[in-house]
């Protein structure tokens, strides 16, 4: 892990720099250019410059050996920056991740120390033209080349799409079919029979090089197979979802407030008939407030996972699958509503809102796509569901009755009630046997993340309250605005789980309407009527919100429990 006052003096030369050398100016002529700087991405990666790549390396092989607290904080400031220089500089990371995870002792002193020492780039070969969300269909081949009687080298023949930093790279790593099954393979650059496609034209991240690689009897020697044995690939990618989701997540979650922190000040001073817009609560309360809800969301649950990744808990895929889904989603939504939020100039390029707005939507595709997403939640929390004969969520709710017994006011309350609803939610979805229909287990995925988004929120501003937030976190809100950042997000989640599981718990239902004596019963056990009750208070703490948002005197806090 990275000291808090080293991570914290290595983002303020970060901001620095790009404050240098990439101000609005060359930032709007490269996306209209559509042009990578390369010599930006190499100057944040070099060791002797700002060596942003030291940081995610081991130190036994001369990298900081950040952590993955250290990966957000990076990330998110990266993605305010911009998110095509963010994935450029970034893919390093995620091309060397199946070395950190599954190579030999040899091959990560190798390539990880030439990261750290010459700051080479790496890219991460896995998406094909008929393999993207379901790699299982790879049809990339590795063929043994066998020499003496012993496996001398591999024979790469195949295509990959999509590539970030695909045509600057100077190595890849790539997955393709050995005779084992699927395996990652070093590449160098100049390998005879390997080449790389033109920059993709794209709709955003217009600073990042993507291109499709081609692979036409690529020999590579035995020591490139990662791990030196086959058949690894999969397992080897899966082992890291937890850490890259997480460091995507962190993009959406950058990219969303660069975005809100251009229409705020945007808002405080244009003035529309007769004050200011910030004033206007129709417009503060549909365009900024929800997302700043939103966006805190997502960050609580990156911070509490990336936490309990570096406790040693191991990979957290599921709970890395609900950090994305939520923090990128809010950045999706958050840029989208800066445009309008700015009107006519957030639909120019000059403002950069809509830049943000093109760029931000990756996250939401790249390392898993949202609905990959909602079913790698919904598939993992069902099977928690089933073993525990649907307490799974019940008992969270208990932790959050606790805790709300505690802290009256940071919102727990209310995820108690978004948890106890899913459980009878999932519960009416397994005696119902909804699940067989896709649509309903996706849904699933979205209500599950936003009841646990709920629960994380509550435990970060009690946290806050207690002075024991982690320092390297984000320090934006005092305790006062992030309890009602919480209650604001706690209400929203509960009665998003209440109303829209009865309405597709319902749906998904026999043709024939149930009595209405089965319908008030299904209301009364997802306990619908204090979920509306709970809405009491709501608009007063989003107008708590956006007094602190916009740096107003807060009124007196009138939280009730
Ligand atoms: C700019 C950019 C950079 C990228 N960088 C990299 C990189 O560096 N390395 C790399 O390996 N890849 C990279 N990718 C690829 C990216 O990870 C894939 O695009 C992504 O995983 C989705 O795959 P796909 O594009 O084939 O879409 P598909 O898998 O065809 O999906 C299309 C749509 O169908 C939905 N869908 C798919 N399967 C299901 C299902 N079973 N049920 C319901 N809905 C489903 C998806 O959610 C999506 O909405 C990049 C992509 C882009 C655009």
């Amino acid at each position: 892990m990275i000291a808090p006052k080293t991570l914290k003096l290595s983002i303020k030369s970060l901001r620095e720099f790009a404050k240098k050398r990439l101000p609005d100016a060359d930032l709007i002529a490269l996306d209209e250019r559509d042009e990578c700087p390369l010599d930006i991405v190499r100057h944040m990666c070099s060791p002797d410059k700002l060596g942003i790549q030291l940081l995610f390396v081991p130190e036994e092989y001369g990298g900081f050996g950040g952590g993955a607290f250290d990966v957000y904080c990076v990330c998110e400031e990266m993605a305010r920056i911009d998110l095509g220089v963010a994935t450029s500089v970034l893919a390093t990371f995620l091309g060397s991740d199946p070395i950190t995870v599954g190579a030999t002792p040899e091959q990560k002193k190798l390539w990880l120390s030439r990261i750290a020492d010459e700051g080479i780039l790496f890219a991460y070969g896995a998406t094909e033209p008929d393999a993207g969300s379901d790699l299982g269909a790879l049809q990339t081949t590795a063929d043994r080349i066998e020499e003496d009687g012993r496996v001398a080298g591999y024979r790469i023949n195949g295509s990959k799409q999509w590539i970030s930093n695909g045509g600057i790279a100077d190595a890849y790593t790539v997955l393709a079919n050995t005779p084992n099954g699927p395996s990652w393979f070093i590449v160098d650059r100049g390998a005879p029979g390997f080449s790389q496609g033109k920059p993709e034209d794209k709709h955003g991240i217009r600073l990042s090089n993507t291109a499709a690689l081609s692979f036409s009897d690529v020999r590579v020697d035995a020591d490139r197979l990662v791990g030196g044995v086959e058949g690894q690939g999969l397992l080897q990618a899966q082992a890291v979802f937890g850490y890259t989701r997480l460091m995507v997540a962190a993009f959406g979650l950058g990219a969303g407030w660069a975005a809100l922190d251009k229409a705020i000040p945007y808002s405080a001073k244009r003035i529309q008939a007769g004050s200011p817009l910030s004033e206007k609560q129709g417009y503060t309360h549909k365009l900024i407030v929800p997302n700043a809800v939103r966006l805190e969301a997502g960050r609580a649950y990156i911070e509490e996972t990336a936490e309990r990744i570096d406790a040693g808990e191991g990979n957290l895929n599921t709970e890395g699958a609900i950090a994305k889904y939520m923090a990128t989603e809010a950045g999706n939504s958050a840029a989208e509503a800066a445009i309008q939020a700015l009107g006519g100039y957030g639909y120019t390029h000059e403002y950069l809102v809509e830049k943000i707005s093109r760029d931000v939507r990756i996250t939401v595709i790249y390392e898993g796509t949202s609905e990959i997403m909602e079913m790698t939640i919904s598939r993992d929390r069902w099977q928690s569901h089933l073993k525990t004969r649907g307490r799974y969520y019940h008992d969270r709710a208990t932790e959050m009755e606790a805790l709300n017994a505690r802290h009256s006011d940071v919102g727990a309350g209310y995820a108690a009630l978004a948890l106890h609803a899913l459980a009878e939610i999932m519960e009416k979805a397994r005696t119902g046997r909804l699940t067989r229909h896709q649509h309903i287990l996706l849904r699933l995925g979205e209500w599950i993340a936003y009841a646990e988004c709920a629960g994380s929120l509550a435990r970060r501003a009690a946290r806050m309250a207690d002075g024991k937030l982690n320092e390297k976190g984000s320090q934006r809100f005092d305790a006062t605005a992030l309890a009602a950042i919480s209650r604001v997000f706690g209400r929203d989640a509960a009665a998003r789980v209440a109303q829209e599981g009865l309405r597709w718990v319902t749906g998904a239902g026999p043709e024939t309407a149930a009595p209405d004596g089965e319908l008030a019963a299904l209301e009364a056990a997802v306990n619908l009527p204090a979920i509306r009750r709970a809405q009491t208070g709501l608009l007063f703490d989003m107008d708590l919100v956006a007094d602190v948002l916009y740096g107003r005197a807060a009124k007196a806090a009138a939280h009730v429990a």
